[in-house]
Formats: structure tokens, C-alpha cells, sequence
């Protein structure tokens, strides 16, 4: 395919017509979008021709790295046998079905939260709506329909509609469109690193984290409260890492209070941390997880979520008819590329590696940065890392958000071939899984020079 573009005319066509997600539209009249034109492996090139090794995986999601044919192929094919039908009118398809097998067999086994049932949507954000409405109709058919509050936390992110924009806790969404919508409220995020007291370990701040939940339950009432959502690690937020006691004390507390889990693994899930699900890495047992993006490495939209055991026995035994579903609901071509990627993953070892040694290996280079002037801390989770940036190493003192300090980090990033994502003043990365042990060192000296020059 021609990849050789007419980069002024790309770039004035798109200002021109289009609008782009989270993006002040000026920005591209004055300076034109950087127009990406191809991929392969963990490389993606602009129209000039500059090569950037992609540590975002797209937006976390091109887990097995970019140029796979067997995932065009599987599209191909599926799109010449069945490119389309809907799974609403007692009507399926074979890559859906299968892929739902699949899943249920991938996930762990924990007791009644055990997974058997899939429910399919295109987006993480279509998914988490999916999982308000499940929540509250579980509730219903229970018969306690004054069950409906959703607790979630501040800089949590899940996704951009009105159900999704509102679960999140990002105030620059909130503050656009009225939201949180009704019956959603949030607590404070686990983040150690500014939240943590004098003296405090990581370990006792996490314990006194997840305690804001059971006050966030007493506050709101015990028997209002329908379920709890949250990332695993929260990624948009700036790859917050929670300490190792944060889940094990929440896991505590839903229990306790017998309210509904919800892990929201669209960036957790399928290898990120080393399992294939998240809440494997940390040991609690969710009652919905919500996917997308690595289950197909981002090759096409798909998104879902796994319905526990539950939830899916009340909805199934007592429900009647469940008034929620998309057009898209179990895509076949999606649902074909999404059986081919976790063929891949198997095939390679792909979850094997990252919680084994190339996981380790990320792990141990990323922890040099801690040694750099400018970084307050750097962690990592699996193949997710972040970084602070400070302005004092040894007071911890942050930068301003007027000196911008991670965007100016990010330019850096960019003019020396490497894709970075700055929220505020951390760094964050979550690199394809193929990453070899050559690419991480190659990864690292980029991150060393981009950090030397925000100096
Ligand atoms: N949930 C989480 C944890 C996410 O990171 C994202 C996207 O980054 C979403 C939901 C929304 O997914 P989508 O953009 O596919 O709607």
C-alpha cells in the first residue's frame, strides 16, 4: 500500500473537516496534526518519514505489536463469509460464540465469581454503559431497586459517554455537560505519591485509601449503594499503581457490605500486567470486567463485559427481556481478528513473558530511572510504567501546572523518535508486549535523553 502522502494537504483537510477527540480544535489550524501512515512491530512512521518507537501501543492497546497478517486475514476471510449480523432476534454467529468459550475459559475460577457469560459492545466506553445497566437491573430483580448509586474515584478513567464520562473522576469532563449524571459518586484515588502522609508507608496509606470507600458507603447509605468500580492499576490517570494492601481491603469491604465489583480491565486485561486479566495480578475477585481495546490489539473496535456468575444467574433466571444492546453486539469480523490475537498471545507466550522474566527485565530498567534529577518516582506494573517529574528531587517539590513540564517532556520524546504520554507532570508508558529485551534498552536510552533535555 502507498504510504507516501502529500503531508500539507493531509494536514489542511484535516483541520478543515476533522474534529478530533480531547483536542483543542485550533491546535491543528496552527501547527497541523502529525499525520501517522504506517506500522510495524513496535515502530510506527510519520508522512516525513520519521520513525517513533510506540510506547503507548497506540492507546494501550496494539498488545502484539503492529503488521500482523494473520489478523488482517482473519478479517478478510470472516468478512468474505459473514461480514455482518446482528445477535439481537434469537440469531448468532460462530466467532462470537466461540470467542465467548473463550473468554470464560481464560478467566479464572474464583467460586460465585466465576465467569461463563460475555455481553458485547465495540468500546470501553459502550461497555462500562452496559455495566450501569446491568448493575441497576440486577438490583431491580433482586427487588431493591433503591440500590442504584455507582461509587468510582477521582482521576479514574472510564471512557467518554455520558454513563462512562460520569463513572470516571476526570473534572475537565465532568465540568463539560453536566456531569456525573445521577446516582454516581466518587472517592479519592490510591495515589501514594501525593496522598500519602509524613511517615506513612505505602502499605498503611494503602489500607487508609480503601477505607474512604466504606466511609463513602455509610455516607451514602448501605442500601443504596449498587457497586464500585475501578481500573486495576488507573491508567489514563497517569498510571496510578495501588499499594499491594489497597485491593485486598476493598475486596473486604464490598464483601462486607455485600455491593457489586466492577474491575474495568480495557487497559489491564489480555497481557498488560502479566494475566490475562487484571484482577489476577492482584487477587480480588470482580463481579463484571470490563474489555476492549488488547483483546483485539486494536486491529478493530470490540469491547465487552464478562458477567460473573452472580450477576448472570439473576439477569438470566429472573430477568425476561434485557432492553440494552448495540448494533454491533458480537461483530463477527471483530469477534474472528479477537480469536486470531489470542491465538497469537498463546502462541507466543505473550502473557508468560510479561510476568516472567522480559517482565522483570522492563521492570529492573525502568527502576533506573529513579536515579534521574528530575524523577520524583518511577514504577511499573506489568508492561504499564510511570513517572513523576519533580522540581526538587529531594523535597519532592512538584512543578506548576503552568511550567506544562510533561508536555514539554512529551515534545522531547517526539523529536527523538519515541511515543510517551504525559499526563501533568508524570510520564506514562505501556509498550507493545513483543517488546525484545533490545528494544527496552533502546526504549530506556530514549526515555534518559528526552528527560536530560527537560532538565
Ligand atoms: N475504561 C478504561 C479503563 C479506559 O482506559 C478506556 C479508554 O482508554 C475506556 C474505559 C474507554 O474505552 P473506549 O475509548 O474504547 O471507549
Amino acid at each position: 500500500m502507498n504510504t507516501v502522502v502529500d503531508t500539507k494537504l493531509i494536514q489542511a483537510l484535516d483541520s478543515a473537516h476533522f474534529l478530533h477527540p480531547f483536542t483543542d480544535f485550533k491546535d491543528l489550524n496552527d501547527r497541523g496534526a502529525r499525520v501517522i501512515t504506517k506500522a510495524e512491530g513496535v515502530y510506527v512512521w510519520d508522512s516525513e518519514g520519521k520513525r517513533m518507537l510506540d510506547a503507548m501501543s497506540g492507546l494501550w492497546c496494539v498488545n502484539v505489536g503492529y503488521g500482523r497478517k494473520e489478523l488482517a486475514d482473519a478479517a478478510y476471510q470472516q468478512m468474505m463469509a459473514l461480514p455482518y449480523y446482528n445477535s439481537f432476534f434469537q440469531t448468532t454467529n460462530v466467532p462470537a460464540v466461540q470467542l465467548a468459550a473463550k473468554l470464560a475459559s481464560l478467566a479464572p475460577k474464583v467460586g460465585d465469581r466465576s465467569f461463563k457469560h460475555v455481553f458485547y459492545s465495540s468500546s470501553g466506553s459502550e461497555s462500562n454503559d452496559s455495566n450501569v445497566r446491568m448493575v441497576r437491573r440486577y438490583w431491580d430483580l433482586l427487588g431493591q431497586p433503591e440500590r442504584k448509586v455507582i461509587i468510582s474515584r477521582n482521576n479514574a478513567y472510564h471512557g467518554s459517554t455520558m454513563a462512562g464520562a460520569s463513572l470516571g473522576g476526570m473534572s475537565g469532563m465532568h465540568a463539560q455537560g453536566d456531569l456525573p449524571i445521577p446516582n454516581i459518586t466518587h472517592i479519592e484515588q490510591p495515589y501514594y505519591f501525593e496522598n500519602g502522609k509524613p511517615g506513612e508507608t505505602a502499605e498503611e496509606f494503602g489500607v487508609r485509601a480503601a477505607g474512604w470507600l466504606e466511609e463513602k458507603i455509610l455516607a451514602v447509605g448501605v442500601d443504596k449503594v449498587a457497586a464500585f468500580i475501578a481500573e486495576p492499576v488507573q491508567g489514563a490517570g497517569g498510571v496510578i499503581i495501588p499499594p499491594s494492601t489497597y485491593w485486598p481491603e476493598i475486596q473486604r469491604i464490598v464483601d462486607k457490605y455485600g455491593i457489586l465489583l466492577i474491575s474495568d480491565e480495557v487497559i489491564c486485561a489480555f497481557g498488560r500486567l502479566g494475566h490475562w486479566f487484571g484482577y489476577e495480578k492482584f487477587g480480588y475477585k470482580p463481579d463484571l470486567v470490563t474489555f476492549a481495546k488488547g483483546i483485539t490489539s486494536g486491529y478493530i473496535p470490540l469491547g465487552g463485559v464478562m458477567v460473573g456468575n452472580r450477576v448472570a444467574e439473576v439477569l438470566i433466571e429472573k430477568g425476561g427481556e434485557f432492553n440494552h444492546g448495540y448494533t454491533y453486539s458480537g461483530h463477527p469480523v471483530a469477534c474472528a481478528v479477537a480469536l486470531a490475537n489470542i491465538e497469537i498471545m498463546e502462541r507466543e507466550h505473550l502473557v508468560e513473558g510479561v510476568r516472567g522474566e522480559l517482565g522483570a527485565y522492563f521492570a529492573k530498567r525502568y527502576a533506573e530511572l529513579n536515579a534521574h534529577p528530575l524523577v520524583g518516582a518511577a514504577e511499573t506494573c506489568g508492561f504499564v510504567g510511570g513517572l513523576v517529574l519533580v522540581k526538587n528531587k529531594q523535597t519532592k517539590e512538584r512543578f506548576k501546572e503552568e511550567d506544562a513540564v510533561g508536555m514539554v517532556c512529551r515534545a522531547h520524546c517526539f523529536n527523538n523518535g519515541l511515543i510517551m504520554r504525559a499526563v501533568g507532570d508524570r510520564m506514562i508508558i505501556a509498550p507493545p508486549l513483543v517488546m525484545t529485551h533490545a528494544d527496552i534498552d533502546a526504549l530506556m536510552d530514549l526515555i534518559h535523553m528526552a528527560l536530560d533535555k527537560t532538565l
